[in-house]
């Protein structure tokens, strides 16, 4: 991996939370519980690198991608391309969990979308997310607002790694709850940490402030 470059599937963790982020791909405190989870596992079951034609549509898995222009890079669980003029291309990411509200799933989906168009030189209009829990593939159309959220976190993503910083934790305690790194990242003693010291500058300004009167 060229190191001025973003990982695809990094994205995702940018989009959630950006200390999440940096305590992976920055910090790297990840490594032991991150790699024996459940999603790798099933990566390595549908990465099988076989290519497939059945009627009109050819499945190409494990496709490597990157993107000169963004910056990105990464390797996609399926593309299908479908015969026609011109052909239609259809990537599908497979994930463990269920679908969610939220755009993290699909922000993956549309940098890899983001590949293929300029690697190719073709539109990538949809693609799909299969729920591997929820045995459900879910559309997803590449439109305009996800593009420009994708360029988003792939700019923020890359500005956050050239800075080298890990930001404080997110307000979202909820998202923190679910998190898989709150253990690594105790967010709740940085709240805290933050709040003390907050107080506490609040009341050495107010005696500076007193000082100055007097
Ligand atoms: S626990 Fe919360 S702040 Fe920490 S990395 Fe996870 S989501 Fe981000």
């Amino acid at each position: 991996m060229d190191e001025n470059f973003v990982s695809i599937s990094a994205l995702q963790h940018y989009a959630y939370c950006p200390r999440q982020f940096a305590l992976i791909h920055v910090e790297q405190v990840w490594e032991e519980n991150y790699w024996t989870a459940d999603g790798r596992v099933l990566h390595e079951r549908v990465d099988s690198g076989v290519t497939e034609q059945r009627r009109r549509t050819r499945y190409e898995r494990g496709v490597m991608l990157i993107s000169q222009r963004y910056r990105i890079q990464g390797k996609m669980d399926l593309l299908e391309i479908e015969q026609g003029t011109p052909p239609k291309y259809f990537p599908v990411e497979y994930k463990r969990g269920k679908p969610k509200t939220e755009d993290w799933d699909r922000i993956q989906l549309c940098a890899q979308a983001l590949c293929i168009e300029e690697m190719r030189t073709v539109q990538v209009g949809e693609g799909a997310i299969w729920y591997w829990e929820a045995r459900k593939r879910e559309p997803v159309v590449i439109d305009d607002a996800l593009r420009t959220a994708t360029i988003a976190v792939i700019e923020g993503a890359h500005a956050l790694l050239a800075s080298g910083e890990t930001p404080p934790p997110i307000e979202d305690k909820k998202r923190c709850k679910a998190c898989s790194l709150v253990d690594l990242c105790e967010p709740m003693a940085f709240r805290r940490d933050h709040s003390a010291r907050y107080v506490e500058d609040l009341f050495s300004n107010s005696a500076q402030a007193r000082d100055g009167d007097e």
